[in-house]
């Protein structure tokens, strides 16, 4: 055992930290839960457009029934007219009858638009209908996968906190000088700043050292600071 060893014992935990943290990033219901937020918001985008479409027919609508409604009082008018004895004129009699059958057309022919506006929205109810349902469908989806995802990570941060216990109590057994080295070649070496050289070959990058560097490091002491020749990393030796 040399000073390095408590190092190393350091960076296994570091690095078993580190993956539990990738795993907790990169855990599936989170990507899921990505990609079906992204169909809601298409659904969404979806019953928005089918909504303004919605909102065009139904003012069309109403606009057809105000006509209606304006000529129906137009009509009763002049029928109230017709028939209060006020004009005994046969002429205006019958100018009056004329226009009460001119506005009845009028209704006739606006009630009959106002039916094909009608007909034109029962497939665009439809259309929303099923979007409406697909939007649920999703949102129940989504729901589970935020409780899917939640005790995975609930999970991975348990096991995590005691990874992180025993980190604290191995990092007091490392020697203070030891640290800067550490620090450093973790922060360079996509978090791994020691590895232990097994036979010939750096755990590290798992290449093998050349001949002339294995015999060179033998001689030294195992507490002398050595580095990978290849990935730079320091060296723990048996
Ligand atoms: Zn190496």
């Amino acid at each position: 055992m040399s000073r390095w060893d408590t190092l190393l014992t350091v960076q296994e935990l570091d690095t078993h930290a580190d993956q539990l943290v990738h795993r907790s990033q990169h855990l599936p219901a989170r990507a899921a839960l990505v990609e079906i937020e992204g169909r809601i918001a298409k659904v969404d985008a979806d019953i928005a457009e089918v909504d303004s479409r919605l909102g065009d027919l139904s003012r069309s609508q109403q606009r057809l029934e105000d006509e209606i409604a304006s000529l129906r009082m137009r009509a009763q008018q002049a029928d109230k007219q017709l028939y209060s004895g006020t004009t005994n004129n046969p002429r205006e009699l019958q100018a009056l009858q004329d226009d009460i059958a001119s506005i009845q057309r009028r209704i006739s022919k606006i009630e009959d638009d106002e039916l094909d506006v009608m007909e034109a929205t029962e497939p665009v109810d439809a259309e929303k209908a099923v979007l409406v349902a697909r939007r649920q469908r999703q949102d129940e989806q989504a729901q589970g996968l935020r409780v899917e995802l939640a005790e995975a990570e609930a999970e991975i941060e348990a096991e995590l906190a005691g990874v992180r216990e025993q980190r604290d109590i191995a990092a007091k057994a490392v020697p203070d000088e030891l640290w800067p080295e550490y620090d450093r070649l973790r922060a360079a070496l996509g978090g791994i700043a020691i590895a232990r050289l097994s036979g010939t070959t750096c755990q590290g990058c798992h290449l093998g050292l050349s001949a002339v560097e294995v015999d060179r490091i033998r001689k030294m002491s195992v507490d002398e600071l050595v580095h990978c020749e290849e990935c730079g990393r320091l060296l723990v030796r048996e």
